[in-house]
C-alpha cells in the first residue's frame, strides 16, 4: 500500500493560519495597524479601495526594518516581539504571533517599501502566494508601508464570502475607530476610495471621542476614573440620560486592546438602572489596565475575547466607578421618576383587598414580537366583548379619575377598568398603521431642515433605506457627512428626529429580514407611546367613544408596552 501522508508545504500552511486570522479586509487593516502601532510609529495613514477588497494600505513612519527583516517578516513565526513562552505573559504589543504577514502574504498580493531611519537606503520586496517574487532597494521615507491587494484573490471560495461593499466598509471603519480611539496620541488618517474619512491629529481621548463621533458628545461624556491594585480604570461613559436606542457606542480596551465583554457591559448597565430604560443602551469608551498576569488574551485568534482571573472584582468595581460617575454629575439627582407605573387597580373601589384579575399581565410581552401569544391570551375576553360581532353595547361608565374608567358591557356581569393612557396609545398605533398601508403618510415640508447627526457607518445605513424612509414621509438629502431632513410625517409633529432615527438605525443594523415592517412598526409605536403622554388632550368626544375606539382596534386589551389596557374583573369570582 502506497504512503498517504504528505507534509503540507508552508504556503498551504499560511492559507490555513490565514483562515483564523484574516476572514475580510478588515482583518488585514487591523493587523497592519496594530503592526504600525507596535513600530512605534506616530503618524499612520490607512488607505482603502473597494472597502479593501480592492486594496489595503497602511503607510507608517515608525521604526521600519532592514533588509534582512524585510525578507524574514513574512515568514510564519516571524516576530520581534518575543523569544520565549513567558514573554508571552508580559507582553505590551498589541501582536505576538508572527503570522498576521505571513497569512496576509498566503492570500493577497502584497508589496512593501520599509526603511529604517539610520539607514540610507530602503527596502521594497514583492510578494504573491507566499513567495518573494522580487526584492530591490528603493528610495523611500523612513517607516514601511505595505500595500495589500486583491485579498483571497487565489482563494475564490473565501472571496465570494465577503459581504457587500457597505458592510466590508463599516468592518473597517470600525476597527479604524477602535484602534484610534485606543491611541489618541497617534495621528490617525483613513481614506477611502480617495475621499479622506478621518483625519485625526494628535490629541487627548476625549477630543477623539468628539471628533469622531460628533460634537455633541461634548456635554454628554462623563469621566470614569478609578485606581485599585486590582484593576486602574479610566474614560468616558456617555451621561445615561442621553442612552441611544441604538447600540451606539460601546467600547471596552484592557491594556489598550479592543475586547468585547458582555459581562463587563453588564456591569456598565447596571450603574445606570433606574435611569436607563429596557430599549436603550448605554454608551461608554472604558479603559482597563490590568496586570498581564491576570488576563490571557490569548483565549482567541482575534483577541477580542479575554479571560480575567478576578471577574466578579472587576464587575463590581466597574460598575461602582460608573455609578459615582454618574452620582457626581448629578443627574440622578434632576432625574424625572415619572416612568410608567404597572397597572394598579385602585384600591378604594373595593372595600377588601382585591383578588389578582382573571387576565394575566405578562410585562415582558412585546405585541410585535409574537402575535399568537397575544391571540391566545385575549380571545376569550375579546368574544365576551363582542357577544355577537356586533358591537357591544356599553353600559354604566363610569370616570373613576383622570387616568382610569369603567365600563360594564350589556349582559355582562363584570366590570372593565380602562387605563386611558394605554388606550390612547393603542388606538393612535393600529390607526397610523391603517394609514400607512393605505399610503396616507405624507410629509410635511419643514420650514428649517432639521439636520441629523450620525457616525460614517450610520448613515450609510440611512443612505441605503432612502426609499423606505421616504415612504414614511421623510424625505432626506445627505451631503458630505450631513443628514438633512426636508419633511417629516404629519403625525411626528414635535418628535425627536435623531431619536426615532437612532431606533430605525438599530432596527436596520440587528434584523436580517422583514426590516421594513418591523420599522414601520417600531416608527409608529414610538410616536404612539409619545403622543399617548398626552391623553388627557387627545382628541375624544366622550368616554363612550374612546371605549368603542379601543375595543375597534385589533388587539385592545394590551398596550404597545406588553401591559394590559383593560383589566376584566367578575364581582363574584372575587368574593369567592
Ligand atoms: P507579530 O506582529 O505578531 O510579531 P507580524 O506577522 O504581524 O507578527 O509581523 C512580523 C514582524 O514584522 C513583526 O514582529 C515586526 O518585527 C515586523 N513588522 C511588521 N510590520 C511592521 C511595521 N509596520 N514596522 C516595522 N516592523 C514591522
Ligand atoms: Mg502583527
Amino acid at each position: 500500500m502506497k504512503d498517504k501522508i504528505k507534509i503540507l508545504s508552508n504556503h498551504v500552511i499560511n492559507q490555513i493560519a490565514a483562515g483564523e486570522v484574516i476572514q475580510r479586509p478588515s482583518s488585514v487593516a487591523k493587523e497592519l495597524l496594530e503592526n504600525s502601532i507596535d513600530a512605534g510609529s506616530k503618524n499612520i495613514h490607512l488607505i482603502i479601495k473597494n472597502s479593501g477588497k480592492k486594496l489595503i494600505k497602511v503607510i507608517d513612519d515608525g521604526s521600519g526594518m532592514s533588509k534582512e527583516d524585510a525578507k524574514l517578516c513574512f515568514e510564519k513565526h516571524a516576530t520581534s516581539k518575543i523569544q520565549n513562552i513567558n514573554d508571552i505573559s508580559n507582553i505590551l504589543t498589541m501582536g505576538f504571533r508572527g503570522e498576521a504577514l505571513a497569512s496576509i502574504a498566503s492570500v493577497s498580493k502584497v508589496e512593501m517599501k520599509t526603511k529604517k531611519s539610520d539607514e540610507s537606503i530602503g527596502t521594497q520586496v514583492f510578494i504573491e502566494n507566499s513567495k518573494i517574487n522580487k526584492i530591490t532597494e528603493t528610495a523611500c521615507n523612513n517607516g514601511t508601508s505595505i500595500t495589500v491587494k486583491n485579498l483571497f484573490f487565489n482563494i475564490p471560495a473565501r472571496k465570494n464570502f465577503l459581504k457587500s461593499d457597505r458592510i466590508e466598509l463599516k468592518h473597517v471603519y470600525e476597527i479604524f475607530i477602535q484602534i484610534s480611539l485606543a491611541n489618541p496620541k497617534i495621528i490617525f488618517k483613513l481614506t477611502n476610495d480617495d475621499k479622506v474619512v478621518f483625519n485625526l491629529p494628535l490629541q487627548n481621548l476625549k477630543s477623539r471621542i468628539i471628533q469622531i463621533f460628533g460634537t455633541k458628545y461634548n456635554k454628554k461624556i462623563l469621566e470614569v476614573n478609578e485606581q485599585t491594585s486590582i484593576v486602574s480604570i479610566s474614560g468616558f461613559i456617555v451621561n445615561p440620560m442621553e442612552a441611544k436606542k441604538t447600540r451606539g457606542e460601546q467600547y471596552f480596551f484592557v491594556n489598550n486592546r479592543f475586547i468585547k465583554s458582555s459581562y463587563l457591559n453588564h456591569a456598565v448597565r447596571s450603574s445606570m438602572n433606574d435611569i436607563i430604560n429596557h430599549d436603550q443602551f448605554p454608551s461608554y469608551f472604558i479603559f482597563l489596565k490590568i496586570d498581564s498576569n491576570l488576563i490571557d488574551v490569548n483565549v482567541h485568534p482575534n483577541k477580542t475575547e479575554i479571560k480575567f482571573e478576578d471577574e466578579k472584582s472587576i464587575y463590581q468595581i466597574l460598575k461602582s466607578s460608573c455609578k459615582r460617575s454618574i452620582g457626581l454629575s448629578s443627574v440622578q439627582a434632576s432625574l424625572d421618576f415619572s416612568s410608567e407605573r404597572s397597572f394598579e387597580i385602585p384600591n378604594h373601589i373595593f372595600e377588601k383587598q382585591p383578588v389578582e384579575p382573571k387576565i394575566k399581565i405578562n410585562s415582558n410581552y412585546n405585541p410585535f414580537k409574537n402575535k399568537s401569544q397575544l391571540d391566545v391570551e385575549n380571545t376569550k375576553n375579546f368574544e365576551r366583548l363582542f357577544p355577537e360581532d356586533d358591537n357591544p353595547i356599553l353600559r354604566e361608565i363610569v370616570d373613576i379619575d383622570k387616568r382610569y374608567c369603567l365600563f360594564m358591557v350589556k349582559n355582562e356581569t363584570s366590570i372593565n377598568i380602562l387605563d386611558k393612557k394605554r388606550a390612547v396609545s393603542r388606538i393612535i398605533f393600529e390607526k397610523s398603521k391603517k394609514n400607512f398601508n393605505n399610503k396616507k403618510l405624507t410629509g410635511q415640508l419643514l420650514i428649517n431642515a432639521e439636520k441629523l447627526d450620525f457616525n460614517i457607518s450610520d448613515i450609510q445605513i440611512i443612505k441605503d433605506n432612502l426609499e423606505l424612509f421616504n415612504d414614511m414621509g421623510f424625505k432626506i438629502t445627505i451631503n458630505e457627512s450631513e443628514i438633512i431632513l426636508k419633511t417629516k410625517p404629519n403625525i411626528v409633529e414635535d418628535y425627536n428626529c435623531q431619536h426615532l432615527f437612532e431606533s430605525f438605525i438599530e432596527e436596520i443594523k440587528y434584523s436580517s429580514n422583514e426590516i421594513s415592517e418591523r420599522i414601520i412598526s417600531r416608527f409608529l409605536k414610538e410616536i404612539a407611546l409619545k403622543k399617548s403622554n398626552n391623553y388627557l388632550s387627545f382628541n375624544y368626544e366622550s368616554l363612550d367613544d374612546l371605549i368603542r375606539n379601543l375595543l375597534d382596534c385589533e388587539n385592545p386589551f394590551i398596550d404597545l408596552n406588553g401591559n394590559s389596557s383593560i383589566i376584566n374583573i367578575e364581582p363574584n369570582k372575587i368574593f369567592k
